[in-house]
C-alpha cells in the first residue's frame, strides 16, 4: 500500500515537472519570436520568489497535523503579483511554479496591471471539517503574511477554495495588518467587499471565448453539442450558461465519472444535486468514464477540470472541432500539435480562463476606491476585454502562422518582458 502511494506520487511529480518544462518551452519560443535575448527567458523561466511554509493545525480529534503550503510570485515588473490558492492533495512545488507563470501570462493577455502569483496547500478539503479548514486557511495567511498584501501579492480562489475561505483569509490578514484590508484578497463574499459576477467570472469568460471561436468556425452556439469535463466552479457555471444559450450539453463529468446523453442533459437538475465540490455522478447508475467522455461525438469540448487530460493517447480520437481550455493545462504540448494538425481550433487556457482574474481585478479596483459597480457594468467590461483579447490572439496566430497557444504566450509575455527591461533587470 505504502509502495503504491510512493509510485503514485512520483508519477504525479513527473507529470507536474512535464507541465513546468513545456510551459518554459513555449515561453522561450514566444520570447524568441518577439526577438528578446536569452537573458529575458533566464529571468522568466522561474518565479522571482517562492516560499514553502509548514502550517500546524489542531484537528477535531485533538491531534496536531502539519500541512505544507507554497506561494510563488512569478514576476512583479508590471505590478503586484496575483493568483489563486489551491487546496488539493496533489499540489506540488513544481505545479505551483508553473501555475504562477500561467497567471503572469493571463494578466498580460487581458492587460491587467499585475504579474502572476499562485499558492497551494497539500491537503484534501473533502475530508476536513469546516473548523479544520478555517484553522488551515488562517495558518497559511500567518505563514505568508510578510510577502503578500494589497500592493504586493493578491491571492484569490482556485481548485477547492471558495469565498468562505477567502473571507477567513481576509479576516486573518486584516488582524495582522491592523486595518480592514479587503484589497488583500479577491473572490470574497459580496458583504465583505466581493464583486458582483466574480464567482461565475471564469465560466463567463470561457462562454465568451466559445462564442467567438464558434463564430470563426461558422458555427451557431444554439446548434452546438457541447461536452464539459468537470463540474466544479468553472464547469458548473459554464454548463448552465451554455445550456441557457440554447446549446445541448451532451456530457459532463466529475472526479468519479461522467454522464452522457446525446439528446442533452438536464443541467438544472444536475446543478441542484451537485455537492459543494462538484460531485454529482455518484447519484447515477449509468455512467461512462472520463476517458470516454473526452472522445464523445460533439462539436465543442471544454476541459474544465485538471491538467493533462488531452494527451498523445487520445488527441487523435477527439471528435470536437473546437476545444476551449477552461482548466489550467489540460492539453499536453504533443497533443496541442496533434489537434492543430487536425485543424481543431484550440483556445488555450491562458486566454480562455482569464475571465476569473479579470473580475478579480475589478474587485480589487472597487476595494481600492471604496466604490462598487453593478453586475451590468462588470458584465459589459468583462465582455469588452475578453472579445478584444480573443481576437488579438486569433489574429496574431493567423498573421504569425503559429497555433493559438504560442500566439497567446506571445501576447501574454510581451508586457512583462518589456517592463523587466525598462526597470533594468535584464
Ligand atoms: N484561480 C484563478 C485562475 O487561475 C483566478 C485567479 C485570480 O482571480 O487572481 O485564473
Amino acid at each position: 500500500m505504502v509502495a503504491d502511494k510512493a509510485v503514485d506520487s512520483t508519477k504525479e511529480d513527473n507529470k507536474k515537472a512535464d507541465i513546468l518544462s513545456s510551459t518554459r518551452t513555449v515561453v522561450k519560443e514566444a520570447l524568441e519570436k518577439l526577438g528578446y535575448p536569452d537573458e529575458v527567458f533566464e529571468l522568466l523561466k522561474d518565479p522571482i520568489r517562492m516560499i514553502t511554509v509548514r502550517i500546524p493545525v489542531r484537528m477535531d480529534d485533538g491531534s496536531i497535523k502539519v500541512f505544507t503550503g507554497y506561494r510563488a510570485q512569478h514576476n512583479d515588473a508590471v505590478g503586484p503579483t496575483k493568483g489563486g490558492i489551491r487546496f488539493h492533495p496533489n499540489v506540488t512545488e513544481t505545479e505551483v511554479k508553473a501555475l504562477s507563470i500561467w497567471m503572469s501570462l493571463k494578466a498580460g493577455i487581458v492587460d491587467l496591471p499585475y504579474g502572476g502569483g499562485k499558492g497551494g496547500i497539500v491537503c484534501d478539503p473533502r475530508e476536513m471539517s469546516f473548523r479544520e479548514l478555517e484553522g488551515l486557511s488562517r495558518g497559511y495567511v500567518r505563514a505568508i503574511s510578510q510577502i503578500v498584501g494589497p500592493n504586493k501579492d493578491i491571492p484569490a480562489p482556485d481548485v477547492f477554495t471558495n469565498s468562505q475561505i477567502m473571507a477567513w483569509m481576509m479576516d486573518e490578514y486584516s488582524r495582522i495588518d491592523e486595518f480592514n484590508s479587503p484589497g488583500f484578497i479577491t473572490g470574497k463574499p459580496i458583504v465583505l467587499g466581493g464583486s458582483h459576477g466574480r464567482e461565475s467570472a471564469t465560466a463567463k469568460g470561457v462562454t465568451i471565448c466559445i462564442n467567438e471561436a464558434a463564430k470563426k468556425k461558422g458555427m451557431d452556439i444554439k446548434d452546438a453539442r457541447i461536452v464539459v469535463q468537470g463540474f466544479g466552479n468553472a464547469g458548473s457555471f459554464l454548463a448552465k450558461f451554455l445550456h441557457d444559450l440554447g446549446a445541448k450539453i451532451v456530457g459532463i463529468s466529475d472526479a468519479y465519472g461522467a454522464l452522457h446523453d446525446p439528446d442533452g442533459l438536464d443541467i438544472d437538475y444536475l446543478l441542484d444535486r451537485r455537492d459543494s465540490f462538484g460531485t454529482v455522478t455518484k447519484l447515477f447508475n449509468t455512467t461512462i468514464t472520463n476517458e470516454q467522455l473526452l472522445e464523445l461525438d460533439c462539436d465543442i469540448l471544454v476541459p474544465a477540470a485538471v491538467e493533462n487530460q488531452i494527451t498523445v493517447n487520445n488527441a487523435h480520437d477527439i471528435k470536437a472541432s473546437i476545444v476551449v481550455e477552461a482548466a489550467n493545462g489540460p492539453t499536453t504540448m504533443e497533443a496541442t500539435k496533434i489537434l492543430t494538425e487536425r485543424e481543431i481550433l484550440l483556445v488555450p487556457d491562458v486566454m480562455a480562463s482569464s475571465g476569473g482574474v479579470t473580475v478579480s481585478y475589478f474587485e480589487w479596483v472597487q476595494n481600492n476606491q471604496g466604490y462598487y459597480w453593478t453586475e451590468e457594468e462588470i458584465d459589459k467590461k468583462l465582455h469588452e476585454i475578453m472579445i478584444k483579447s480573443f481576437n488579438q490572439i486569433y489574429n496574431t496566430a493567423k498573421t504569425r502562422r503559429v497555433d493559438m497557444r504560442l500566439a497567446a504566450y506571445m501576447v501574454g509575455v510581451r508586457k512583462m518582458a518589456e517592463a523587466s527591461r525598462f526597470r533594468g533587470w535584464v
